[in-house]
């Protein structure tokens, strides 16, 4: 098998910075990424053996741990009767039933292939419904890699230290108004909706200040403007029904991905009845895919959501916090915020409340934290603006091998 450092090689010949998306390719953390050959529950190995406990967990699609048995069973068996017909089929009723049945705020739900897609187009849905133009977003949330929503977007543009991209034009993102997060802003009533992640997890992990999101759906109701979740991390992750159910706030829409495919591509967006009824064929907003509710990625996500019951949250809970703690008591000079099973690692004296807070960390001990831990055979994301995605495969003996390793890693960085 070739060395990391001979596929990097190839890989940059052919493909620009050698990877497919680009914090994968260390550019914030120095160095050469680990190439990796199989994973198995909570760990990965790379080309040349190494093996790592992983925290990335591909960034929050996987929960169950890698090649977890019944997404392995259940997407072998659904390649055997073919992988896209073009025709509907049942998984994919039984999949928007079973995000109905967590997310009582989705009336009516379509399946698409990535949480880019699904918040691209559920601000065509909001400007469509309320026939208005602008789109509030806050500087440091992240909503896939659409036009319009490419203004400060935290992960991997604020590693890069980009404010948007090249190739979006002003007119483009001159109807999105990018404002503060944990401030609720005053909307006009040219607003069509207002889009948060409820749980901020692109810039670490910031929580919503209490009230904050109460304080959105009360403002988006005296404007006449709808309210947007952007549930893509927090989705089946930090409850049974996403951050809506833990923090009581109902969204006019909400947009999924990650962890309802398993691993596999999907995203999704739902919400209510009146305002998905513009979706075409019902209504005028055009959106298609050949590949929308693909068979494999929905034999994937249902594998995935049967396993996720009460149980499973209590125990992502538990191994969350214990994660969080021993992090946080192991290294000193950080902040270890957790959302129920989201933990965040910032190196700064107090928890980032907004995207400034959040940039005001040290991201340069984070660079020589992240090699220190990769040494020791843990595998944290390769961006400080990334969160920590413990997962039902991180046993308590895992966690203590990470939270081991931090308590020499943080001496080894410190400078
Ligand atoms: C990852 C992410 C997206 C984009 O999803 P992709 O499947 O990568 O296109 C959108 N919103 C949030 C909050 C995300 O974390």
């Amino acid at each position: 098998m070739p060395t990391n450092e001979e596929l990097f090689d190839r890989a940059q010949r052919v493909i620009p910075g050698g990877v497919n998306s680009p914090v994968r390719a260390f550019r914030s953390v120095g160095g050469t990424p680990y190439f990796v050959d199989r994973g198995e529950g909570a760990q990965v190995w790379d080309v040349e053996g190494t093996r790592y406990v992983d925290l990335v967990q591909s960034y929050g699609a996987v929960i169950l741990g890698h090649a977890h048995t019944s997404v392995v069973k259940a997407v072998q068996a659904a390649a055997e009767h073919g992988t896209s017909f073009g025709a509907p089929t049942e998984r994919e009723v039984l999949l928007a039933e079973a995000i109905a049945e967590r997310v009582p705020s989705c009336e009516l739900i379509r399946l698409v292939s990535s949480g880019t897609e699904a918040t691209m187009t559920a601000i065509r849905v909001a400007r469509g419904f309320t026939g208005r133009n602008v789109v509030v977003k806050f500087a440091g949330n992240y909503h896939g890699h659409g036009d319009a929503l490419l203004a400060e977007s935290g992960s991997g543009l604020a590693s890069l230290g980009l404010p948007g991209s090249a190739g979006v034009t002003d007119a483009q993102v001159a109807e999105t108004l990018v404002v503060p997060y944990n401030v609720v802003p005053t909307l006009s009533d040219a607003t069509a909706c207002v889009i948060v992640e409820p749980v901020a997890a692109n810039m670490g992990l910031v929580p919503p200040a209490p009230g904050f999101l109460e304080g959105l759906r009360a403002e988006c109701d005296r404007v006449g403007a709808l309210l947007v979740f952007d549930e893509v991390i927090t989705g089946f992750r930090v409850a049974r029904g996403g951050a809506q159910a833990l923090f009581g706030v109902r969204p006019d829409l909400t947009t999924f991905g990650k962890v309802i495919g398993g691993g596999l591509n999907i995203g999704a967006y739902g919400g209510r009845e009146d305002v998905m009824s513009v979706v075409a064929p019902l209504g005028p907003v055009y959106q298609a895919g050949t590949l929308s509710g693909n068979p494999l990625a929905t034999a994937a996500g249902l594998a995935a959501l049967e396993h996720l019951d009460d149980d499973a949250y209590r125990t992502l809970e538990r191994t969350a916090a214990r994660l969080a703690d021993g992090l946080a008591a192991a290294v000193p000079g950080a902040v270890a915020p957790r959302v129920a099973s989201l933990v965040g690692l910032f190196f700064t004296a107090s928890a980032p409340v907004d995207y400034v807070t959040a940039k005001g960390t040290d991201t340069e001990r984070y660079a020589r934290f992240f090699h220190a831990m990769l040494r020791r055979g843990v595998a944290l994301a390769p961006g400080a603006y990334e969160v920590l995605f413990p997962g039902l495969a991180h046993t308590d003996e895992l966690v203590d091998e990470v939270v081991a390793a931090a308590a020499v890693a943080a001496s080894e960085s410190a400078d």
